[in-house]
């Protein structure tokens, strides 16, 4: 499977410099749009089949369908105009086209390369591809890059849809992009000061996290030990989560030290009832087997649980 991925980078490379050569400046430029406009599509595409069946493979092949029809309409409306100046096929015009060829195959590559790791089958493939490395280190700079622009980039973006599911691959969902960097500053559940974004950070190899910490007291979190950020991830209060649950920690970027919010919520107000203070060591060791930090006796234990016991001893295998 990591050969698969070497081949499909080399190909996609190789044959964008061989294409563009080929036909010359004039159409390379065309080309610049026919990629462009291709990608949007099958962004705009994917997003929608996603939503439609809940599929990623199904938002995968509308990505396909939108992002081929508009590499095959360019060129046929430039057949119809009849359209291929001189200047396009001079030596100069076909080492630009070139460069724009080179261009093209790596950001073909770069598309498609984390789209094939999520795959079951890529998963394995996609981690020993040495190709495949730079464009996997390169993932998260396109989330900066969203968050500047606000961009809605759906298939770059999957995390639990439940609080309760973080830190669990398996339960990973695709779902609306967050401008994580926009909740810089928000309110530290443990202590309330301002967090500091910490920026995103790759996890096992397909996966990027946001990181926050808090300046005063050190919680980590991927955004949701903040009470800004859990209202803005799960569309609830972090209040009545711990007080269903008990104390809450990040699956993500586990603490090992999982707390009730202190104070009031600065997003709705909500205060923990005096009679949430008295449940202390009994809630704490229940969350833990509930989120899979201590096995509990009677049950199996889950490939999450293994993750998230080997992070809480400071150890990230996935880096
Ligand atoms: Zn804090
Ligand atoms: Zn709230
Ligand atoms: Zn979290």
């Amino acid at each position: 499977m990591a050969l698969f991925f070497d081949a499909f980078i080399l190909l996609f490379v190789g044959l964008g410099i061989f294409a563009e050569v080929r036909r010359g400046l004039f159409f390379a430029l065309f080309d610049i749009v026919r990629v462009i406009g291709g990608i949007g599509a099958g962004f705009g595409a994917y997003s929608l089949c996603h939503r439609l069946f809940h599929s990623y493979t199904a938002g995968f092949i509308g990505f396909g369908i939108a992002a081929l029809a508009v590499v095959m309409l360019v060129p046929a409306i430039l057949w119809w105009l009849k359209a291929n100046p001189a200047w396009g096929m001079t030596t100069f015009g076909r080492a630009a086209a070139g460069i724009i060829g080179l261009g093209i195959g790596l950001l073909i590559a770069a598309v498609f390369v984390p789209v094939l790791g999520r795959t079951r089958a890529g998963q394995a493939g996609v981690s020993h591809s040495i190709l495949a490395r730079p464009f996997l280190e390169t993932m998260p700079a396109l989330y900066y890059a969203a968050d500047a622009f606000n961009l809605d980039l759906p298939m770059l973006n999957t995390r639990a849809i439940r609080f309760e599911d973080e830190g669990r691959a398996e339960r990973a969902a695709l779902v609306d992009r967050i401008n994580y960097s926009r909740l810089d500053g928000s309110t530290c559940i443990e202590c309330r000061a301002a967090v500091k974004f910490a920026g995103y950070h790759r996890r096992f190899e397909v996966a990027v996290s946001p990181e926050f910490v808090c300046p005063n007291c050190g919680r980590r979190s991927d955004g949701c030990q903040t009470f800004e950020g859990f209202h803005r991830m799960y569309g609830r209060c972090p209040v009545d989560v711990s007080d269903a649950l008990g104390p809450i920690d990040c699956g993500v970027w586990p603490n090992d030290r999982p707390v009730y919010p202190r104070g009031s919520c600065p997003v709705d107000g909500k205060v923990l009832g005096p009679q949430i203070r008295h449940r202390t060591t009994e809630h704490i060791e229940n969350w833990r087997v509930r989120s899979g930090l201590r096995p509990s006796p009677n049950s199996v234990l889950s490939v999450a649980s293994v993750v998230n016991s080997i992070s809480v001893l400071g150890l990230r295998p996935w880096y």
